[in-house]
């Protein structure tokens, strides 16, 4: 059917990801300027299974992907083993560490267990292709892009989702497994 193919061909990687246009912003993590305490206040204040890294909010250019349970689990460690990381302690997903004033808490390396090449779409892809995308990779999650800027995220359920959506709208399409 014509109808059908125009419509498959026109929902973009825009129309799936979250954000949607009017819901609170993506929840980033930046690559130098938190602290433990505010990344432990946005693992209790959301559900996530995880977070873009960014350079800075302002730039919002990515620079890899953290699940949530390893945050979890590397933080609790940190607290315990680790000597002299409190609430206040900085947190890097930097390769390098700026110098701490003597003042300051030590701080807590965090890059080992960012994803440093998450995989990444613009928010023009059909989402046909996304889809093709997410089968033939495996995917649980995959960021997008516009300009270079991060913008949003579709999660594996998120492509579930939309694929009965359509299958409401067209018996003939075939489901994942
Ligand atoms: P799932 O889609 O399997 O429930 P999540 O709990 O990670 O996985 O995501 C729930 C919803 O929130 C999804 O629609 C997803 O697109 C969105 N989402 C996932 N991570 C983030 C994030 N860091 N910031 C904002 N929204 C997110």
């Amino acid at each position: 059917l014509e109808a059908k193919e125009e419509f498959s061909h026109k929902t973009l990687a825009m129309d799936v990801m979250r954000p949607r246009r009017n819901d609170p912003t993506l929840t980033v993590i930046t690559q130098d300027s938190l602290t433990v305490a505010d990344i432990e206040a946005t693992i209790t204040e959301t559900t996530y299974s995880g977070f873009p890294v960014v350079v800075s909010r302002e730039s919002q250019r990515l620079v890899g992907f953290v699940l949530r349970r390893d945050l979890i689990i590397s933080i609790e460690s940190a607290r315990k083993k680790q000597d002299g990381i409190v609430s206040s302690s900085r947190i890097y997903f930097t390769e390098h560490t700026p110098p701490q004033p003597p003042t300051a808490p030590p701080s807590l390396k965090l890059r080992s267990i960012m994803d440093l090449s998450p995989f990444t779409i613009t928010d023009q892809t059909p989402m046909e292709i996304v889809v093709d995308i997410f089968r033939k990779l495996g995917l649980r999650q995959c960021l997008v892009t516009h300009n270079g800027r991060l913008l949003g995220i579709i999660t594996k359920k998120d492509v579930l989702k939309h694929i009965a959506q359509m299958a409401n709208q067209d018996p003939d399409s075939i489901l994942f497994n």
